[in-house]
């Protein structure tokens, strides 16, 4: 009798540690898919954080020109070209091939300097300076350059 009593004891005991190992189980389950949700979450966050930044500040190249080869792959992935009306003193217009090709890839279009010389922006240039590359920009594209970005960034106060 007392033997049957220990036995029966000892298999409700195991009984007992069995459910705390599966709700245990349970619970792990629970926390991994909580955990995966989240992260989830975390990475529909971000990928609309891309796709915002896409919008807000779209992708460009700089220095486009005749006179430098861009990969035809590359400039599929921006949105934004940004060229250079007199590179090496060479004129688009020498290239009116070049400015087809350009046109009919429907990027946004912007001017990036005149002659694009170190710090070009960094002397003071007067408009006629500026008309002629934006008259170049005109005469390879058809309409006139509604962006503007100078060499390395360098504007001087009275450029501005
Ligand atoms: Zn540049």
């Amino acid at each position: 009798m007392v033997k049957q009593k220990k036995l029966r004891k000892l298999k409700k005991l195991k009984d007992y540690s069995l459910d705390e190992n599966t709700r245990a189980k349970k619970k792990k389950a629970r926390k991994g898919w909580i955990i995966s949700l989240l992260i989830t979450l975390i990475l529909i966050f971000a990928l609309s954080d891309l796709i915002l930044a896409r919008l807000v500040f779209p992708r460009q190249t700089d220095d486009l020109t005749p006179g430098i080869k861009c990969e035809s792959e590359l400039l599929n992935k921006t949105d934004v070209f940004m060229v250079i009306p007199f590179y090496n003193k060479l004129s688009l217009t020498r290239n009116m091939s070049w400015c087809k090709q350009i046109l009919s890839m429907n990027k946004i279009l912007g001017m990036h300097g005149v002659y694009h010389t170190y710090k070009e922006f960094n002397e003071t240039r007067n408009e006629s300076y500026i008309k002629k590359g934006m008259e170049e920009f005109k005469k390879c594209f058809g309409f006139y350059p509604k962006i503007f970005e100078a060499p390395q960034l360098v504007l001087n106060d009275e450029n501005k």
